[in-house]
């Protein structure tokens, strides 16, 4: 009984790893057109108002690297130069 629990399991945690290889790379970069709409989101600054010194921005990997917006729900593709209506400066 207790062989077949643990290759229970090992079946299991075989399935789990190739589900999560079937995850394109492309589900990883992601944008929130919806939000992006309603903010009148451009992915160039207005004025001195950029993402890079809004309150909201959630930076990438570098300053040049695209992030997040924490009012964009599962958006990857933030540029640190966009801007859109809803800007805040950041303290
Ligand atoms: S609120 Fe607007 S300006 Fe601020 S980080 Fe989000 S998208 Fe950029």
């Amino acid at each position: 009984m207790k062989v077949d629990m643990n290759q229970s399991r090992r079946n299991l945690l075989k399935l789990g790893g190739v589900a999560l290889a079937m995850i394109p790379v492309v589900a990883l970069a992601a944008k929130n057109d919806a939000m992006r709409t309603a903010m009148k989101y451009k992915d160039s600054p207005d004025g001195e108002k950029q993402c890079a010194t809004c309150l909201q921005f959630v930076p990438g990997k570098t300053a040049n690297d695209k992030g997040g917006c924490k009012l964009f729900p599962g958006d990857t593709e933030v540029s640190p130069k966009g801007s859109c209506v809803a800007w805040a400066k950041k303290a």
